[in-house]
């Protein structure tokens, strides 16, 4: 449970669905009660007031159930203390840039007067790895989840905190307000959010549940892949693009930085080199773990994971194959990492350029140095 000081200053944002129907016998429903969620968000502290929703009659099923705005989880995931704003940046700092966990800790304070615990922030960062490793989508749990649900609606959303870096792309289903799956994609080209689409159609065959709906903030390639793939689904807008709107002033303060970045790619030759030093550079900078998975054996085994990766490549090259082995790069560190060579180049320049308001010395560039910071604990 976050502590808020008392003396925060919260700007209210008050939701409700949009659908005031029962689901069960179409009688408007009644708000019964309010969910108070307070947030950091870029642009400050929110309060999101959402008012929950049931139908009147008492001997109908849609009483005794209440309904959630639709558009809560669009700004904030529950129970967490920040909105996807800062989850997103947070995100993006550790996996995009590379950034440990004390100096991602000390920019949202300095920058942002976001104040949260090295524990919190550690939370956040595994949650945002689990959400693109989609690890905790185990069929059968889910499967046992969605047992008693009738039918399904499906909401994307693409998350920007910066121009020209990648956009989380978050694909959830409303009636148990359940992240599905999410990417970290570069490029917003039509085909590949048409992937993110289809994997959610596939999803729903494999629960062999209707999708009833679609809701999304209609960009084009939404619009045009939804239709495409889901024939006779409705598509609502979603209004509340509360995340996009409190991004803005970050995104034109960082447009002109991000501009110098594609002078500076560097020949393929060098790609290879540098995906191996993005990869070394992320293991050196964690500060994850704890009692029971230090973090100078985490550090230690995804190193050997380098080398062996490295190894595979040589002995490959000696074969007469030539062959970019990026999977064979270490899996838990990794994992985030943009996919394509273009971005990994571009987040690979960008590391070395980044956040030109932090101390030049708080980068972690000496390997030997941060050794030591890793078996500490
Ligand atoms: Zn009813």
């Amino acid at each position: 449970m976050y502590l808020w000081p008392k003396d925060t200053s919260f700007r209210r944002l008050e939701l409700i669905t949009e659908h005031r129907d029962c689901p069960t016998c179409g009688r408007f429903m009644h708000i019964c009660d309010h969910r108070h969620h307070p947030i950091h968000t870029l642009e400050g502290p929110v309060e999101i007031v959402s008012k929950l929703v049931h139908c009147p009659d008492s001997a109908c099923k849609g009483h005794s159930t209440t309904v959630s705005p639709e558009a809560e989880l669009q700004v904030a995931l529950p129970y967490l203390a920040v909105g996807w704003d800062v989850f997103a940046w947070i995100g993006q700092r550790r996996f995009g840039r590379h950034w440990s966990i004390p100096e991602i800790c000390r920019e949202l304070q300095e920058r942002y007067q976001i104040h949260l615990s090295a524990d919190a922030i550690e939370e956040y960062v595994v949650r945002y790895e689990v959400m693109l490793a989609a690890r905790q989508q185990d069929p059968e749990r889910m499967a046992q989840e969605y047992r008693d649900v009738e039918s399904l609606i499906l909401s994307i959303d693409g998350l920007q905190p910066e121009k020209g870096h990648e956009t989380l792309y978050v694909v959830r289903e409303l009636s148990l307000k359940r992240v599905w799956f999410a990417q970290s994609l570069i490029s917003s080209a039509t085909e590949e959010l048409r992937l993110l689409v289809i994997q959610a159609r596939e999803w729903a065959k494999r629960l062999e549940k209707p999708v009833v709906g679609w809701i999304s903030d209609k960009q084009e390639a939404f619009v045009k892949t939804i239709a495409e793939e889901f024939p006779g689904i409705p598509h609502a807008y979603c209004k509340n693009h509360f995340l996009r709107d409190a991004a803005k002033p970050m995104l034109e303060e960082t447009a002109a930085s991000s501009k110098a970045d594609v002078a500076a790619a560097p020949d393929s030759a060098g790609e290879v080199v540098l995906d191996y030093c993005t990869a070394v550079r992320g293991i050196l900078n964690s500060d994850q773990g704890g009692y029971l998975s230090p973090p100078g054996l985490r550090m230690a085994e995804a190193l050997g994971e380098v080398r062996a990766s490295l190894q595979r490549n040589l002995e490959m090259e000696k074969g007469g194959l030539r062959t970019r082995n990026s999977t064979g790069l270490p899996g838990a560190s990794t994992k985030g990492l943009p996919r394509s060579p273009r971005a990994k180049r571009r987040f690979a320049c960008r590391s070395r350029t980044s956040a030109p308001s932090r101390p030049r010395s708080t980068q972690k560039t000496a390997p030997q140095k941060d050794a030591g910071r890793g078996s500490r604990s």
